[in-house]
């Protein structure tokens, strides 16, 4: 699917689909409304308005995911750049999604002047070993920052849910016989965990709601998500 096409399917979920579209379209309208065709993928999603994903599905964040996550946090409020990351995880037999390896690049996060390669790009290549090996019972996550900027800042954007359904447009990941998931996760300066995924049954966007962080003593820690979202 095309960004066109892919604009046009959320769109529709948000605005038609979804139990909280009226909430979605005052907060879309200036940027639908616009002369400049392209300002709606600029347009914010607060993902706290999603509905909340089947409770089987809380996610695990090992510790070496979260430490380099909190890295990579400090690295985006002190500054002020779109960080590009991927998590690599499964889901065991209950329904948990597993995140234990992440992909960032790391050395870059050590400089301060560093320039990080666009999101599309940095998941693109990173997604192709994924998709030529037909990989199945594994679950992605495309993750990046948003820096403190404005409106945006808290919120994803129509252009990150494109990002989004463009990987669920594989067959890897649409047909679920290949049992693989994918998963989104924007950082804010909240350091709020985020999640959102996009069930294809009800074509709703959904929120995760219980993320832990599972120290190495089997201990789990509930992590916060969706309390510092802007309305
Ligand atoms: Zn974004």
């Amino acid at each position: 699917m095309g960004r066109e096409e892919n604009k046009n399917h959320i769109l529709k979920s948000l605005l038609e689909i979804d139990p909280n579209k009226d909430y979605f379209y005052n907060k879309i309208k200036y940027h639908l409304h616009s002369k400049n065709s392209d300002d709606i993928y600029s347009a914010p999603v607060n993902p706290l308005y999603f509905q909340p994903i089947d409770i089987k599905h809380s996610i695990v964040l090992e510790e070496n995911v979260y430490d380099a996550l909190e890295t990579i946090d400090q690295y985006n409020i002190k500054h002020k750049k779109e960080v590009p990351f991927i998590l690599y995880g499964y889901e065991t037999k209950g329904g948990a999604i597993v995140f234990d390896d992440i992909y960032c690049n790391f050395d870059k996060l050590k400089e301060a002047s560093a320039t990080f390669e666009k999101l599309d790009d940095f998941l693109y290549l990173r997604m192709q070993v994924f998709l030529e090996d037909n990989m199945t019972n594994k679950v992605i996550c495309l993750g990046h920052t948003h820096p403190f900027t404005g409106k945006i800042s808290y919120n994803y954007s129509i252009a990150d849910l494109c990002c989004h359904l463009f990987y669920l447009s594989y067959n890897i990941f649409y047909d679920q016989s290949y049992n693989n998931k994918v998963f989104s996760l924007m950082k804010s300066i909240s350091r709020d965990y985020n999640f959102i995924y996009y069930d294809l049954n009800t074509e709703t966007f959904r929120k995760v709601t219980k993320v832990y962080l599972k120290k190495k003593k089997k201990e789990y820690i509930l992590l916060d998500s969706y309390k510092n979202c802007d309305n």
